[in-house]
């Protein structure tokens, strides 16, 4: 029996339950292929997974990695539309298709939907398998490594601010963290959306990379006014738009930076899942806190088709061997890190 290398947690806990290991090379079913994987990049979602899921419980033993460029080399015996040597990516939200919310083609609040990567087996290991239609072709003018670092990120941001808030040409948004992948994608869709970026981070390294990928003034969240900063910039009016990924720790400040009728759009809480909440203040200035999961096929192809043509950028922070699967992890537990840290496995 064929094996493979993989990056396998058998229980929760911090980054020494992430074993590599000799495993079986998965079979694919008849409506699967079997990738040679080639990149795979970490997400939040993969250190949430190991230190144990916020949604339900996953299969165990597993390996995560939901973002992955690479190489079909076995296809299943209905699969028509794909063949060995065909270079791809994929949607990881496998879906029900006959919910009411599916149906409505609102696939991102499917109550049965599956991820990739944590229900099932994922791309950190040499070979994986995955539902034929959830391929979508590699992008042909970027590496692994760059298509690798999208698919969540972009499909998540495109989602927030352009699906979720509704961002308009002209329209002011706040995005902290900005070093964050959802954060670096966010910057540059709100401005491919016309609207005026302020973003936030810990450095002077991470402003001047937040300036590269486009944002129009930045600052720096240890200054104790930096709030009063974005609000002086907006000529004392506030953001329309806020993008938190972050959570307990920016919220309140997110919501101070809205101008009346402002909406908050939030996905994602890594910095803490509540905090006081002044009811007054959603009302009297009107605001709006919109949620917002994941992202669409059609969005994720929008945004691979943009990145193919150089309007979006893929934001990588460094690339790892799979040895260093566990570094990988505290990179982002630590947050030392502006943007994708990726595992390259072949
Ligand atoms: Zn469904």
């Amino acid at each position: 029996m064929n094996t493979m290398r993989a990056a396998v947690i058998h229980e929760h806990g911090d980054r020494d339950v992430i074993q590599l290991e000799q495993v079986v090379v998965p079979e694919p079913t008849d409506d699967e292929v079997r990738i040679k994987v080639h990149a795979c990049a970490l997400n939040w979602l993969d250190v949430g997974i190991r230190r144990g899921p916020q949604f339900g419980a996953v299969p165990l033993p597993l390996t995560t990695g939901v973002d992955v460029s690479g190489v079909i080399d076995a296809v299943g015996s209905d699969v028509s539309d794909w063949s060995a040597g065909d270079a791809v990516t994929f949607y990881s939200l496998v879906t029900c298709d006959d919910c009411e919310y599916c149906r409505d083609g609102e696939v991102t609040v499917c109550p049965q939907h599956k991820i990739i990567g944590e229900h099932m087996n994922g791309g950190l290991a040499e070979y994986m398998v995955a539902p034929a239609r959830n391929l979508i072709a590699k992008p042909a003018n970027l590496t692994h490594d760059e298509v690798a670092a999208l698919p969540v990120v972009s499909m998540t941001a495109w989602h927030m601010l352009i699906s979720v808030a509704r961002l308009q040409a002209g329209e002011t948004v706040f995005i902290p963290g900005a070093g964050g992948g959802v954060a670096s994608m966010g910057i540059q869709i709100a401005k491919y959306a016309g609207a005026t970026v302020i973003a936030s981070t810990s450095t002077a390294e991470k402003m001047e990379r937040a300036r590269e990928l486009g944002a129009d003034y930045v600052v720096n969240y240890r200054d104790k006014n930096w709030v009063d900063q974005v609000i002086d910039y907006t000529d004392g009016r506030g953001v329309d738009v806020a993008q938190d990924l972050v959570g307990a720790m920016t919220w309140a400040d997110s919501l101070r930076t809205l101008a009346r009728n402002g909406r908050l759009v939030v996905c994602g809480s890594h910095s803490g899942k509540s905090f006081n909440l002044r009811i007054p203040q959603i009302y009297h200035r009107q605001l709006s806190i919109l949620g917002s999961n994941g992202g669409a096929y059609n969005e994720l192809r929008h945004c691979l088709e943009l990145a193919n043509r150089g309007i979006l950028r893929p934001v990588i922070d460094r690339a790892l061997p799979l040895s260093q699967i566990r570094e990988g992890h505290r990179i982002l537990e630590e947050h030392d890190h502006f943007g994708k840290v990726v595992i390259q496995v072949a």
